[in-house]
C-alpha cells in the first residue's frame, strides 16, 4: 500500500480495511507487548522499580529506531524521551514532531500482581495499570512499527515522552513534557479512552491543591475551657465557608477532602487542618477561586489560619486547536468504521500542561476498558486494532 499513502490522507477508504486487518492478524502480539510492561510493576513512588520499566522501554522504542534520551531525576524514576527522524525529507507542514505523551508509573504497589494477575478472561486483559495506561504505551509501539512497515520509515519525525510521575502530579516531569510540547505540531495523549466506547478526551479540568491550617490555643475542656480557642471550631467555619465556593454552572468545583485535628476529647484543640481538591473547567477562573482561597480571614481573630497550595494543572479547554484534531480523529475512526465520541472529564493529565500552552492535545487515545485505579482494571482486547490504526492515521495526518 505504499503508492497510496505517500500523500496525506492516507486513511482512504481502500486502505482503512487494510490497516484494520492489519492490526487484526497482530492482535496477539499487542497483548503480549502490554503484558510485558504490566507484568513489570511500576508505582511512582519506587524509583527503582520505574526506572527498571523505563529501561525496559527505552530498549523497545530503541529496537524500532528510536533515540533514546533518559532525563534522570532525583526523587522519581527516569523520564524517557525517543525521537525518531522521518525516513526521508518530509514536507515544511509535518516537519514538526508529533508528541506521543504518557507515563509509565502506576497507583499501584509492588506485589499487586499477586493478587491482580495480568491474564486474559475472555475479552478482558487485567492487571495493574493495564488501562491506565501501560496499553497506551503498547499501542504507541505497535503503530509506529506499522508506519515503518506501510511507509518503508516514518513519514514524519515523532517524539515520545513516557514520565514517571504522572500519577502524583508530575511535579519533576513538567518542564520536560512543556518544552517538548512547544516544538510539537500537536500532542497525542495515549491515557486511558472514556467509557467502554472509547470517546476521546476533549476537555479536563484542571486541579488546585490546597492545605488550610488553623491555630488556637489548647486548654483543658473541664478546668479552663474559657482559656481554649477551639482550632476545629474555626476550621468548620472555614470549611463552610470554602464548599459555597463551588460553582457547578462554571464546572468549578471545590471539594474539602480530608480534615484532621484534636488531640484528645477533654482538651480544647489547638490545631486542627483540611486538604482541598479544586477543580476548574475554565482557565480564567483560575485566578478568581485563588484570590478566594487565600483571601480566607479567621472568623475568630483569636485563631491564624494559614493557607497553601494553589492550581497545579491548568484546564485543557476545549479551544479551535483540540477541537480540529479531534475532526480529524472522528474522519479516520470513520473511514475504519465507527463513530468515535469525544467527552468531557474532571480527572487531570498531563494533557492538561500540552492544552494549557495552547498547543492542540487530543487525550484518551489509549486502551479501551474500565477499573483504572481499582481492583478490576482491565482493557477490551477486540478494540486494540482500530486504537493502533486510529494513532497510526493521526501521527501521518496532524
Ligand atoms: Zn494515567
Amino acid at each position: 500500500m505504499s503508492s497510496s499513502s505517500k500523500k496525506a490522507p492516507t486513511h482512504s477508504s481502500v486502505e482503512a480495511p487494510r490497516r484494520l486487518a492489519y492490526f487484526d492478524e497482530r492482535r496477539d502480539d499487542i497483548v503480549s507487548t502490554i503484558r510485558e510492561l504490566v507484568e513489570i510493576e511500576s508505582p511512582s513512588d519506587n524509583k527503582a522499580a520505574v526506572d527498571r520499566i523505563a529501561e525496559a522501554v527505552a530498549h523497545k522504542f530503541s529496537q524500532l529506531g528510536g533515540e533514546a534520551h533518559v532525563h534522570a531525576a532525583k526523587d522519581f524514576g527516569s523520564h524517557l524521551q525517543i525521537d525518531f527522524d522521518p525516513a526521508r525529507p518530509v514536507a515544511k507542514s509535518a516537519a514538526k514532531p508529533v508528541l506521543l505523551l504518557g507515563h509509565y508509573d502506576t497507583v499501584y504497589p509492588l506485589g499487586t500482581l499477586a493478587t491482580m494477575p495480568c491474564r486474559v478472561v475472555d475479552n478482558k486483559l487485567t492487571g495493574p495499570g493495564v488501562l491506565d495506561m501501560k496499553s497506551g504505551i503498547g499501542l504507541m509501539l505497535h503503530a509506529l512499527a506499522a508506519l515503518q512497515e506501510w511507509h518503508g520509515g516514518l513519514p514524519r519525525p515523532v517524539t515520545v515522552l513516557l514520565v514517571s510521575d504522572e500519577e502524583v502530579g508530575s511535579e519533576s516531569s513538567r518542564a520536560i513534557t512543556e518544552s517538548l510540547a512547544k516544538q510539537a505540531a500537536a500532542v497525542l495523549v495515549l491515557e486511558p479512552s472514556n467509557g467502554l466506547h472509547g470517546a476521546v478526551k476533549t476537555a479536563r479540568k484542571g486541579v488546585g491543591d490546597y492545605l488550610i491550617r488553623v491555630t488556637g490555643r489548647a486548654s483543658h475542656a473541664g478546668l479552663d475551657f474559657q482559656k481554649g480557642v477551639n482550632a476545629i471550631l474555626e476550621l468548620a467555619h472555614q470549611i463552610e465557608k470554602i464548599s459555597s465556593f463551588t460553582d457547578l454552572k462554571k464546572g468549578l468545583t471545590v471539594n474539602v477532602g480530608i480534615v484532621s485535628g484534636g488531640s484528645r476529647t477533654n482538651v480544647v484543640p489547638a490545631e486542627a487542618a483540611a486538604h482541598i481538591d479544586v477543580r476548574i473547567a475554565r482557565m480564567k477562573d483560575a485566578a478568581g477561586i485563588d484570590k478566594k482561597m487565600r483571601s480566607l480571614r479567621p472568623f475568630n481573630r483569636k485563631c491564624k489560619i494559614e493557607i497553601t497550595g494553589g492550581i497545579n494543572r491548568p484546564p485543557m479547554e476545549r479551544t479551535a486547536g483540540v477541537a480540529a484534531l479531534y475532526a480529524q480523529a472522528v474522519a479516520i475512526a470513520r473511514e475504519l468504521g465507527w463513530k468515535l465520541g469525544e467527552a468531557a472529564v474532571g480527572g487531570g493529565s498531563d494533557g492538561n500542561f500540552t492544552a494549557g500552552l495552547g498547543i492542540p492535545t487530543l487525550d484518551g487515545l489509549g486502551g479501551v476498558g474500565d477499573g483504572a485505579h481499582a481492583t478490576h482494571e482491565h482493557i477490551l482486547i477486540s478494540e486494540l486494532p482500530r486504537r493502533a490504526a486510529l494513532i497510526a492515521g493521526l501521527i501521518e495526518a496532524v
